[in-house]
């Protein structure tokens, strides 16, 4: 896929700013890249249009190509939507002792190997005490298999009896975990082959016995399209607090992150890497994109080529201020610099050795909105005027007063301001190796 992405990239012309045609060519490749990863057709499509609409008109980072700013512009919204809001990959809620966690999914799904490595960090990660109780009323074996799971790892498990039904052996749970004294208990579900009524009902019930603070859906993050039915089908039902995907340490690209997603709105707690109790992470959006996409190097090239103009562009700026070339277009720079981190007394909290003179630029009666018609008079000086300000005279000074609806006398401060930051430049230039001056301009 690399490679095709390549090609296409190679034929796109550079330019300053991404054109719909550039944006439109890079898309049909990440489009197909995505349908790959098997993110289901009506997700990619919506999504790839969300990103063609953001990325029209964005700059294009000198020394990549527009396609490759595509594709970064593609991994970020990719991440943004895996992310969703205000949400915290790996929380779970499980205040108010004994919190239930009600484990659902299809039969296979890894329900009984999370339901194990969940209780397990939940007790080493967060010093909870677990009760585990298997619903699994079907399979004797699947009974057995999370009471071994439980020795293993150090975790208890309800004791079992035979001939309850699922619902009796939740409210079971529910009662030893109070009496126990139990942060947590989790209800390890029976699964079906597929969604069939009388699992739903069960689960529903089972539900409604114990009121869960977490019903997390355990789906196979290799099954693709499958995974997205079956946790529509689950949250319309059951309505789930949040996913597990497992398997994610097999071939799969993780498409089916996305499309679970986009389609159910539900947050994605946790993936599974390996059949090991360990093997459950906190679910990193940053990581999914990029395994989504494919083109992990891409994004890394484009930000590398970002960070690069970045301290280059700093870099000039500093060679030209110590050689005592500050001129007002740097002046306006700082300037709006001061207004994007708060105004003044944001600027003075930032700077340790700038706050004495920033204390004596305020009490000379420089405030927030003397930033504003400053940048004011700068924007009325023509180009040659602010690269040199020396070129004031009388004249000119009117003028540029007059198209900015200031006296002469304000214009004439602000060119004192700027041939004493000049100054400063210089002197804080010469003291040795810019230390000073780089801590300053940060
Ligand atoms: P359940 O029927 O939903 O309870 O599924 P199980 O927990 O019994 O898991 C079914 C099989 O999948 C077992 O062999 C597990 O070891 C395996 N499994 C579960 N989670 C993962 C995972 O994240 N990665 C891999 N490779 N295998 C897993
Ligand atoms: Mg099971």
């Amino acid at each position: 896929l690399s490679e095709r992405l390549s090609g296409v990239f190679d034929r796109l012309t550079k330019q300053g700013a991404l054109s719909e045609d550039d944006v439109k060519t890079a898309l049909r490749e990440v489009r197909v890249a995505l349908l790959e990863a098997d993110v289901s057709l009506p997700v990619a499509r919506d999504f790839v249009k969300a990103v063609q609409e953001k990325a029209t008109g964005q700059a294009v980072t000198k020394s990549v190509t527009p396609g490759q700013q595509v594709v970064k512009i593609v991994h970020d919204e990719l991440q943004n939507v895996l992310e969703g809001d205000n949400e915290e990959p790996g929380e779970l809620r499980i205040d108010n002792a004994p919190a239930p966690i009600l484990m659902v999914g299809l039969q296979g799904s890894g329900k009984t190997t999370t339901t194990g490595k969940l209780a397990k960090r939940l007790t080493e990660k967060n010093g909870k005490r677990v009760l585990m109780a298997s619903l699994d009323i079907y399979r004797p074996a699947a009974m057995q298999q999370l009471a071994v799971l439980g020795t293993q790892i150090g975790v208890d498990t309800l004791p079992i009896v035979a001939g309850e039904s699922a619902v009796q052996i939740a409210k079971r749970a529910k009662q030893q975990a109070t009496l126990g004294g139990y942060d947590v208990y989790m209800l390890d579900t029976a699964g079906r082959l597929q969604i069939d009524e009388t699992l739903m009902q069960e689960v529903e019930d089972v539900r409604d016995a114990v009121n869960p603070r977490e019903t997390l859906l355990v789906v196979d993050g290799l099954t693709g399209q499958v995974a997205v039915e079956v946790a529509e089908e689950f949250d319309g039902k059951i309505g789930i607090s949040g996913v597990v995907l497992t398997r994610m340490d097999g071939d799969g690209r993780g498409g089916a992150a996305l499309s679970m997603r986009a389609v159910t709105g539900k947050p994605i707690k946790f993936v599974g890497l390996g059949e090991k109790m360990d093997a459950l992470e906190t679910f990193e959006p940053d990581r999914i994109a990029g395994r989504i996409l494919g083109m992990g190097d891409i994004v890394a090239l484009v930000e590398k080529a970002q960070e690069t103009i970045e301290a280059e562009q700093a870099e000039r700026m500093m060679k030209r201020f110590i050689k005592g070339r500050f001129n007002m277009n740097d002046m306006k720079m700082q300037l709006e610099q001061m207004q994007k981190m708060g105004g003044m007394e944001g600027v003075m909290g930032m700077m340790p050795g700038m706050a004495k003179m920033a204390k004596g630029v305020q009490d000379a009666g420089f405030d927030d909105k003397m930033i504003v018609r400053q940048i004011a008079m700068i924007q009325s000086m023509t180009k040659k005027e602010r690269a040199n300000p020396q070129l004031l005279q009388a004249s000119r000074k009117k003028r540029i007063a007059k198209g900015s609806g200031m006296e002469v006398s304000d214009l004439n401060k602000l060119l004192k301001m700027q041939r004493q930051m000049s100054d400063m430049m210089k002197k804080m230039g010469k003291m040795g190796k810019g230390g000073m001056l780089k801590q300053a301009l940060g």
